[in-house]
């Protein structure tokens, strides 16, 4: 059964908690943004005011094995200074039955990244590019039956576990999701799981009417899934950036040199057909500003989206289209905004991401539940200075966008079931 963080007792128990320490560091292996540490720090520190003790996992990067590159000695000092006491450091996760063991309530242990090991994952490594199907089936096989072992052992250090890596939740690894197992009566999500489970309820559950979403980004291929399953719950679906211009070319229109995939035409034009059919308003670009070179200096003319001329490509969203979209958030209850409307990593084509964000600030003012959830848009909310203007920002890029495609997470489910 779930517990709860908020009432669980854990004074003289040691708590195992899965957090998202994946830190980016520079090459003096300084941590330059501790977001994802400060989001953890609410859970760790109620373990200890609480009378716990921690033990503390995460992975950093991608190492392929034992990498020093990617230790999380490096992040030591810091985690330390945050939780204001002194953390101990287990230098192999495999090997921390004695310093667990020891651990007393009010102490922290951190272990070595997880990744280390191949069975965190449960990917075999090291495989010959040219190995047979029957070989990559068998070292599959090898690290299933080691990956047993290997969640085993890290659930042998404590008493009760804890998922706090919404990160990682969409992934169902031995730290995420298989330990869960051991901890029938004695698991739960952590505050920031928390936090971002109530946040996506409150959209594809929850959300009060009329619900929008706007829909921005690069591809269709990448979030086709996400049209699809945003068609069974919004009313309104703004679609953006790079990815409207294949549906305006779907429709007929002229897009110049607009990024645009061909082959997602007929999907774009079934996305319209059944927002028609469940009553959906979707709303596209109107207006364009275009350029003739992909830079930030590039000359700029504004086009009719359904008329760029020759040689010239879609950047940003233009003002008339940004005037419509004003409308229809300002009239909504609920919205969900997902991937730049523009390349905003150009300052001069980030207009129309930067208004988006004015937008669903000043919704947020008005009442309305404002997420912004998934990568780019994430990091255009928090660059542009609007983060705490919105109701909720994500912490998880994929995690979020495969809970928005209606995907059950493993890492949610396996302290839910
Ligand atoms: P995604 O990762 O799919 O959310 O896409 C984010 C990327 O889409 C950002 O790097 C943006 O620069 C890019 N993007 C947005 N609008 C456009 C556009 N009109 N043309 C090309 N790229 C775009």
């Amino acid at each position: 059964m779930q517990q709860q963080i908020e009432n669980y007792d854990f004074a003289g128990k040691k708590a195992i908690v899965r957090v998202d320490f994946n830190v980016p560091l520079n090459e003096k292996f300084e941590i330059t943004d501790d977001t994802r540490i400060r989001a953890a720090l609410p859970t760790l520190k109620k373990v200890l005011e609480k009378g716990g003790a921690l033990i503390i996992m995460s992975h950093l990067g991608r190492p392929k094995g034992v990498d020093e590159k990617f230790s999380l000695k490096h992040i030591v000092k810091h985690v330390s200074e945050k939780l204001g006491t002194d953390i101990l450091f287990a230098p192999d996760c495999m090997k921390a039955q004695d310093m667990a063991a020891n651990l007393k309530a009010g102490e922290v242990l951190l272990l070595e990244n997880l990744r280390f090991y191949a069975e965190e994952e449960g990917k075999p490594r090291g495989l010959a590019k040219d190995a047979s199907d029957e070989e990559k089936a068998a070292a599959k096989k090898l690290v299933k039956e080691s990956q047993k072992d290997f969640v085993k052992t890290l659930a042998s250090y404590a008493d009760c576990y804890i998922n706090d890596a919404f990160g990682t939740a969409h992934r169902a690894h031995s730290s995420t999701a298989l330990i869960a197992e051991y901890f029938p009566n004695d698991k739960m999500f952590g505050y920031l799981m928390e936090g971002e489970i109530k946040a996506i309820d409150n959209v594809l559950k929850n959300a009060k009417r009329p619900f929008t979403a706007i829909i921005g980004g690069s591809k269709v291929s990448s979030k086709l899934a996400v049209l699809k399953n945003l068609l069974g719950k919004v009313d309104n679906l703004i679609i953006g950036g790079g990815m409207g211009y294949t549906f305006i070319k779907a429709q007929g229109g002229k897009i110049g040199i607009s990024l645009h995939e061909d082959e997602l035409m007929p999907e774009a034009l079934e996305i319209m057909k059944e927002a028609k059919e469940k009553g959906v308003n979707i709303y596209l670009s109107n207006q364009t500003v275009a350029a003739q070179e992909f830079k930030n200096e590039a000359e700029t003319k504004v086009f009719d989206t359904h008329n760029i001329e020759d040689g010239w490509e879609g950047m940003d969203a233009g003002e008339a289209t940004l005037e419509e979209w004003k409308k229809v958030i300002l009239s909504s209850k609920t919205i969900l905004w997902n991937g730049p409307v523009g390349v905003f990593e150009f300052p001069n084509f980030a207009k129309g991401t930067l208004q988006i964000a004015e937008c669903l600030a000043e919704a947020t003012k008005e009442g309305a539940y404002t997420l912004v959830g998934g990568g780019d848009s994430v990091a255009a909310v928090t660059q542009m200075g609007y983060a705490s203007k919105v109701s909720y920002v994500s912490t998880g890029g994929g995690a979020m966008l495969e809970a928005i495609e209606g995907k059950e997470l493993p890492g949610i489910a396996a302290i839910q079931k």
